[in-house]
Protein backbone atom coordinates (compact mmCIF):
# COMPACT_ATOMS: atom_id res chain seq x y z
CA UNK A 1 0.00 0.00 0.00
CA UNK A 2 1.28 3.31 -0.72
CA UNK A 3 0.68 6.03 1.61
CA UNK A 4 0.44 9.43 0.74
CA UNK A 5 1.38 12.12 3.31
CA UNK A 6 2.32 15.61 3.43
CA UNK A 7 6.17 16.34 3.21
CA UNK A 8 7.31 18.15 6.17
CA UNK A 9 9.82 20.73 4.59
CA UNK A 10 7.87 21.40 1.34
CA UNK A 11 4.32 20.99 2.26
CA UNK A 12 3.61 18.95 -0.66
CA UNK A 13 1.20 15.71 -0.80
CA UNK A 14 3.45 13.12 -1.84
CA UNK A 15 4.47 9.07 -1.45
CA UNK A 16 5.84 8.16 1.91
CA UNK A 17 9.33 7.85 1.40
CA UNK A 18 11.28 8.86 4.14
CA UNK A 19 9.26 8.52 7.53
CA UNK A 20 10.42 10.14 11.13
CA UNK A 21 7.59 9.35 13.60
CA UNK A 22 4.62 9.13 10.92
CA UNK A 23 6.02 12.86 8.96
CA UNK A 24 7.26 12.53 6.14
CA UNK A 25 10.16 13.95 4.10
CA UNK A 26 9.21 13.62 0.03
CA UNK A 27 12.55 11.78 -1.77
CA UNK A 28 12.97 15.43 -3.52
CA UNK A 29 13.83 17.06 0.63
CA UNK A 30 15.84 14.14 0.99
CA UNK A 31 17.94 14.42 -1.63
CA UNK A 32 18.26 18.02 -1.66
CA UNK A 33 19.72 17.72 2.07
CA UNK A 34 21.95 14.91 1.29
CA UNK A 35 23.51 17.36 -1.92
CA UNK A 36 23.38 20.24 0.02
CA UNK A 37 26.59 21.89 1.20
CA UNK A 38 25.70 23.60 4.78
CA UNK A 39 26.33 26.84 3.58
CA UNK A 40 23.80 26.95 0.70
CA UNK A 41 20.99 28.58 1.54
CA UNK A 42 18.26 25.98 1.58
CA UNK A 43 20.16 24.17 3.43
CA UNK A 44 18.89 25.70 6.62
CA UNK A 45 14.91 25.67 5.61
CA UNK A 46 15.84 22.10 5.41
CA UNK A 47 17.02 21.61 8.55
CA UNK A 48 14.57 23.61 9.76
CA UNK A 49 11.86 21.20 8.98
CA UNK A 50 14.19 18.52 10.43
CA UNK A 51 14.08 20.24 13.45
CA UNK A 52 10.33 20.73 13.69
CA UNK A 53 10.02 16.83 13.42
CA UNK A 54 12.33 16.09 15.71
CA UNK A 55 11.08 19.13 18.04
CA UNK A 56 7.25 17.31 18.08
CA UNK A 57 8.19 14.67 18.47
CA UNK A 58 10.63 14.70 21.66
CA UNK A 59 9.30 13.91 25.23
CA UNK A 60 8.72 17.41 26.57
CA UNK A 61 10.99 17.31 29.58
CA UNK A 62 11.98 19.58 32.08
CA UNK A 63 10.00 21.18 35.05
ZN1 LIG B 1 9.51 17.68 0.19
Amino acid sequence: MIRIIECCVCKRMTRANLLLWDTNICLECEQKIIDLDSDHEDYLVLKEGIKRILRYNQPVSGP
